[in-house]
């Protein structure tokens, strides 16, 4: 005889991580599992292309925290009850052998998400979670003795405490319940792209990878170091993702064009650059500037960025003026290139805004505007660059949530 009602709207990662901890903490408690689509965890099956990254092998919660834009303050308290290093447990100790890559990224070693959801349902059935598609849930309503959810086509749930996890709030119905509900909203916006820049200095150039660039959005802001890719359609790569992730909402406010600032030689300083130069003339005298590029730069990308600062393409290192070496200078520490767009990130997107932080106790990721709601997983303000970051906010988040809503 079940004694309460549990039900979970939204059969992502976060919901899926709440309803086993639910459902295995108090196997007496009824865990309802409600996802909209006809297979549950849609998003796993395709993440890290369809490989999967599970979690970010960074075992230091405050560090960990740092990878957050939004959430920052909230997720390192609550990393402190599940963090990376539990994730990976969970899932080896349930048969899913881990591998972590040289930058941290954790995946499978079968390298298929369909490994880590087989786990996952495996789990939920195991603990007799009940498991529904095709539950679409339209709203939630507050009653005297708890909630009703009622599903497209008529269905109605009641429960004694609820959770909700149905990931990015864009265009869901949900968003009038929540509102209804007294719950502020924080304005939605894409995370994780690329930057569309048509400019003569990478026009052809696809394909490049440049290992150690630092990319900014002037004024301010805070400048992001990485690897940075050319694309056909501008500049992406982790510096630039990293970037669009920081700044998400101001680039929303440009409608993504404005002015990005780039170092093509990561966070080396105007006076090491100038070191550099200065040991590019003394050691490459006689060669042309153009067929001597300085170490780490593509041959391809130092010829366009020499023709952009002025230099004659025969011109030898030895003759290069003060005026034209800080031309280079300027080209290759503080490039600006003009933004006309973004480009959906294939791999990893998500959407920053959600569910206002504040209205949430983090030990329990219960509402503190409506007891006996839960939330976890995108829903919330809060996201991660890429690396498995986001996927580790579900996991923690669903985690607690789960275990608060076991309890009495
Ligand atoms: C292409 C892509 C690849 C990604 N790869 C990675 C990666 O490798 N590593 C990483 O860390 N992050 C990755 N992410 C981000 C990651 O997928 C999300 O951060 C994560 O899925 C969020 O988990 P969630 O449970 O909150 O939401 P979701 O995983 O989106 O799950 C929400 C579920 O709720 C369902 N739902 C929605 N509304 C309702 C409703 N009204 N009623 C019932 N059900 C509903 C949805 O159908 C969905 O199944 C990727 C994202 C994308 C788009």
């Amino acid at each position: 005889m079940k004694t309460r009602r549990i039900v979970i709207a939204g059969g992502g990662a976060a919901g899926f991580f709440a309803a086993i901890a639910a459902a295995e903490t108090d196997p007496r408690a009824e865990v309802v599992l409600l996802e909209r689509g006809s297979r549950f965890l849609g998003k796993v099956k395709i993440s890290g292309g369809g490989r999967c990254n599970v979690t970010h092998a960074c075992f230091d919660t405050s560090e960990l925290s740092e990878h957050y834009p939004r959430g920052r303050r909230e997720l390192r308290a609550a990393f402190h009850h599940w963090q990376p290093r539990d994730t990976m447990a969970w899932f080896e100790q349930r048969g899913v052998a881990l591998k972590t890559e040289e930058d941290g990224r954790v995946f499978p070693v079968s390298d298929d998400s369909q490994t880590v959801i087989d786990c996952l349902l495996a789990a939920a059935r195991d603990a007799g979670v009940r498991l529904e598609t095709r539950r679409p849930v339209e709203s939630v309503e507050q009653i005297p003795r708890g909630f009703i959810l009622r599903a497209s086509g008529g269905d109605e749930f009641p429960a004694d405490r609820v959770m909700l996890a149905p990931g990015s709030l864009k265009n869901s119905p949900l968003l009038e319940s929540l509102q209804a509900l007294g719950h502020s909203i924080e304005p939605l916006a894409p995370s994780l792209f690329a930057l569309n820049v048509k400019d003569p200095r990478i026009q052809d150039l696809a394909g490049i990878s440049v290992p150690s660039t630092r990319v900014g959005l002037p004024p301010g802001g805070r400048p992001q170091s990485g690897p940075l890719l050319i694309t056909h359609r501008g500049v992406s790569g982790p510096a630039v993702l990293k970037l669009s992730a920081w700044e998400a909402r101001r680039f929303q406010e440009l409608d993504y064009r404005g002015e990005i600032a780039l170092s093509w030689l990561g966070d080396s300083g105007p006076d090491d650059v100038r070191a550099l130069l200065d040991g590019q003339r003394e050691s490459q005298g006689r060669r042309a500037v153009k067929n001597a590029p300085v170490p780490r730069l593509p041959a391809r990308l130092w010829e366009r960025l020499v023709s952009a600062a002025g230099v004659p393409s025969d011109l030898p290192w030895a003759r290069l003026s003060r005026n034209q070496a800080n031309a280079l200078l300027g080209q290759l520490t503080d490039a600006r290139f003009a933004v006309s767009g973004k480009t959906m990130n294939k791999e990893e997107f998500v959407t920053c805004g959600g569910v206002r932080l504040r209205e949430v106790d983090f030990r329990t990721m219960e509402s503190r505007v409506v007891p006996g709601l839960h939330f976890g997983g995108e829903c919330l303000d809060l996201d991660g660059v890429t690396g498995g970051f986001n996927f580790q906010a579900a996991w923690t988040t669903g985690r607690l949530a789960g275990l608060a809503l076991a309890k009495e």
